[in-house]
């Protein structure tokens, strides 16, 4: 008698758990998506990817050698963000 009264409880606690578990666990893989998904298109919120030289119009990526030169104060996150602001291509480079 005393068995069959706590063992409806205990089902019922364990769901409950049960249910919390499962929204962790969908919240979790909602963010990895969402850092994967920016990850692979590359599109993090104010991330620099090309430096503008202000001087010649001409922006580079960050391997490249003139990167960080003196007049490279120009940032942009995507190679067409440069374009649109006026500069072309570092042929050495090639963004
Ligand atoms: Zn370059």
């Amino acid at each position: 008698m005393e068995v069959s009264k706590i063992q409806p409880h205990a089902t019922e606690g364990e769901t409950i758990m049960k249910r919390k578990r499962s929204r962790i666990v969908l919240i979790a893989a909602f963010v990895l998506i969402a850092l994967v998904a920016s990850f692979a298109t590359g599109v993090v919120a104010d991330q620099i990817i090309y430096h503008g030289n202000t001087k010649s119009k001409i922006f580079h990526k960050p391997d490249c050698r003139y990167y960080n030169c003196k007049a490279c104060t120009a940032q942009f996150s995507s190679r067409q963000e440069a374009i649109d602001a006026g500069y072309r291509p570092c042929k050495i480079c090639n963004p």
